[in-house]
């Protein structure tokens, strides 16, 4: 999280609204507002050129009433506990409204990894499983791959678990390389995620996916998918998407007359999400300044970049058209954003419930490492399909009932799956 906003402070005050919402005992909230356990500890690792240096390393377990934790670990420069807080009650929240059987959790090192050879990045990954490996595990605490930690960092971590537990124990780290105990349809899972919230939406609204138009921010692992789901599962329309290319350190918009294709778009991208320009504008698309994505005429709104892009400023911007936001990056519309919406009737599907699939397939991988059975690609993709339709059905429901706006009744969802599962354990009753 940049500049002055303090993420946890931001987490806890939308706790606090819909708690006071659900008029949640105020024990069970100071329950819910603060993680159970956090881990701050010492990395020593012995950098290439012999000199030892100490890194800070964090785990945070938010909740882990419905199940073992679950979150990502980022190598950030500018990680800090409270991010870690933050990002760790959000993660709680995500894996209940999807109805996943996890807890919230997150971890990270201060370091920013490219300034790392791989020797030292390995020692890193295993330095922090050397702190932390008592306290995680398939039954307790299940790490993931976030920003700054790839697929091959999963897969050391989890090697170094299985030698110092003496067993291979895939089932303790998620988001690892095929062939390494990694799962078909990762890759799709957030993208193919969202579409499926989207579709699910334009039935609710009775809108024709087919006569649709989607602008997407961004084209990267999320918004790649969401683009090429958006044209081949609902046969919509892609206005544009947009990237930030690294080499020219500015943002872009890439469109084209009649849409663009996403599978061509996916064969000149690089492995950052950066498009190549020179190839794009060969093929014939128009390449605009990076703020002009928000402008295009569509009837689908899909964010899947970074957080606060859809804010006061830009969402007068937006076309009058649009009927749909779909947050497919996490805390992309500020509450400015949410009050346009309110006020225009724009159906918002919240980033927790839309990109839900990641998290929902990294269960899917934790459940085939434990079974030591490996799943067809169709069968991740259609049990992914039932839980994402079945949880934004959940919410559509209690959004209705209780004539709340859809981001505070997937709260409501959550909480209340937290707080039930919190009772039949005996938590709130002062004997366990
Ligand atoms: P990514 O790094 O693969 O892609 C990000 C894309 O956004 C790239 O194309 C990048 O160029 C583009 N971008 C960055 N800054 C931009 C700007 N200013 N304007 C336009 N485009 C810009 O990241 P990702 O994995 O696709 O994640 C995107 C968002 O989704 C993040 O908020 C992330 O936390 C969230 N998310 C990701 C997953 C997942 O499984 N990957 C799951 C849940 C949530």
């Amino acid at each position: 999280m940049s500049g002055q906003i303090n993420a946890f402070e931001m987490a806890q005050k939308q706790f606090d609204g819909v708690a006071k919402q659900l008029k949640l005992d105020p024990g069970v909230a100071e329950v819910l507002r603060w993680p159970m356990r956090e881990f701050s500890f010492r990395i020593p690792v012995r950098l290439d050129d012999g000199s030892l240096r100490v890194f800070q390393g964090f785990r945070v377990q938010h909740n882990d009433a419905r199940g073992p934790n679950k979150g990502g670990i980022r190598f950030a420069a500018n990680e800090t506990m409270d991010t870690v807080r933050a990002l760790a009650t959000w993660m709680t929240w995500k894996c209940a409204v999807a109805d996943i059987p996890l807890g919230g959790g997150k971890g990270g090192i201060i370091v920013d990894p490219s300034t790392l050879t791989v020797n030292e990045k390995e020692e890193m990954c295993r330095g922090w499983v050397r702190a932390m490996w008592k306290n995680i595990g398939p039954r307790n605490d299940v790490p993931a791959p976030d920003i700054g930690t790839t697929p091959q960092m999963m897969g050391w971590m989890m090697d170094e678990y299985s030698r110092l537990v003496g067993q291979y124990t895939p089932g303790v780290f998620t988001g690892k390389p095929l062939g390494g105990g990694g799962s078909l349809g990762r890759t799709e899972a957030t993208g193919y995620g969202v579409i499926y919230t989207v579709r699910e939406a334009m039935k609710h609204l009775n809108i024709d996916s087919k006569n649709s138009v989607a602008a997407i921010q961004g084209f990267g692992n999320v918004s790649q998918y969401a683009a090429a789901g958006f044209v081949e599962m609902l046969g919509g329309t892609v206005a544009c998407v947009s990237c930030y290319d690294r080499h020219e350190k500015k943002a872009f918009t890439y469109s084209k007359k009649g849409g663009i294709d996403p599978r061509f778009l996916l064969t000149i991208v690089d492995e950052y999400g950066t498009i190549d320009k020179a190839k794009a504008q060969d093929a014939g698309y128009t390449v605009e300044d990076g703020d002009a994505w928000i402008t295009k005429e569509a009837n689908v709104l899909i964010p899947a970049a970074m957080e606060g892009q859809v804010t006061a400023d830009t969402v007068n911007k937006m076309s009058k058209n649009i009927k749909i936001v779909a947050e497919g990056a996490n805390g992309p519309c500020t509450p400015e954003a949410d009050e346009y919406f309110k006020k225009n009737n724009i159906f918002d599907i919240p980033d927790f419930l839309c990109n839900a699939g990641g998290v929902t397939t990294s269960y899917f991988e934790q459940v085939q490492n434990d079974m030591n059975f490996y799943w067809s690609k169709d069968e991740v993709l259609g049990r992914l399909d039932e839980k994402m339709t079945s949880a934004f059905n959940g919410v559509v429901e209690r959004s209705e009932k209780e004539k709340v706006y859809m981001r505070d009744a997937a709260y409501m969802v959550a909480i209340d799956r937290v707080v039930k599962a919190m009772e039949l354990r005996g938590w709130l009753t002062g004997n366990a």
